[in-house]
């Protein structure tokens, strides 16, 4: 078995060890790490899903927290050092597998609904993010560490540049709250850019058309520099009529919509459907 060393402060710069390709930037520092269970706050009873576990930096105080643990990880590497950590811990399953994959509802509950946690692995955050939209309704709430340009993004308000696509989508689905920033020295090996905390806790508003929803709102931001109008009427030749009809001025952007906007435009055109 190989067993690959645990995280601490005297680590190098460089992990010999970590991943690239898996988005390996392990938390070394006890205090980010502290913060972070801190604004989670696990307790028993609680059906905790961890994305990553990594080498175990939030694992550990999870299960000490006596909640009911499931940890994620794809890495085949890690999976021993996580068993010998751990395994000893009746409220703790290792599963290995991809979280690009896991339905998430086949996860054992008892009937209560999924708190999640994770230090997310950069190069494929977003899509993991998009992965629960379709599970919010067996969602509590997620305590979730991104890059922080994408949580800028996330939050952008109407009217910012930074307001895309992936906005809208998470508006319709959760609240997202900043929590705190992360500097690169809390990582090993550091990243190049900071990262930042955020809460989610899912809306029970929900979106009736989900499909055609993502359809519009993904038309609409098909060429940012261009109008709602350009991008949509390539898709739907009515969709000038359409705007005005419900008050909102072809020639903006995509990025100037409010959720409620986009909510009526998606609710108009089922009407002329
Ligand atoms: N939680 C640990 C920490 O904070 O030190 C590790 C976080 S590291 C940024 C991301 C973790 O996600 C790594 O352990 C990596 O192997 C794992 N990972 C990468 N891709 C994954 C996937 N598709 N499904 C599940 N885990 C994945």
């Amino acid at each position: 078995m190989r067993v690959l060393p645990i995280a601490n402060a005297t680590m190098r710069t460089k992990d010999p060890y970590a991943k690239r390709a898996l988005g390996q930037n392990f938390l070394i520092n006890g205090q980010v790490i502290n913060r972070i269970l801190d604004s989670f706050g696990s307790k028993e009873n609680d059906v905790v899903l961890e994305i990553g576990p990594g080498r175990g930096a939030l694992t550990e105080k999870l299960i000490e927290s006596g909640a009911q643990i499931y940890a994620l990880e794809f890495d085949r590497d890690l999976a021993p050092l996580l068993h010998e950590r751990f395994e000893k811990n009746e409220n703790f399953t290792l599963v290995e597998g991809d979280a690009l994959k896991l339905d998430l509802a086949s996860l054992e509950r008892g009937g209560r609904k999924l708190r999640i946690i994770a230090n997310l692995p950069y190069n494929i955050s977003t899509a993991i993010l998009q992965r629960l939209f379709s599970s919010v309704e067996i969602i509590e709430d997620c305590v979730l560490m991104f890059q922080r340009e994408v949580v800028d993004r996330l939050t952008a308000k109407p009217g910012t540049s930074e307001r895309g696509y992936l906005t809208v989508l998470i508006e319709a689905h959760f609240l997202i709250e900043w929590l705190f920033d992360v500097p690169p020295s809390a990582f090993r090996p550091e990243p190049k850019v900071w990262s930042s905390v955020v809460r989610l806790l899912p809306k029970t508003r929900s979106i009736i058309n989900e499909e055609l929803f993502r359809e519009v709102v993904g038309r609409g931001f098909a060429q940012k520099r261009k109008t709602i109008l350009n991008n949509l009427k390539v898709w739907y030749p009515k969709a000038g009529e359409l705007l005005e009809s419900i008050g909102i001025d072809p020639i903006r952007r995509a990025e100037t919509l409010s959720l409620d906007e986009w909510i009526s435009v998606v609710a108009r055109l089922e009407l002329a459907e």
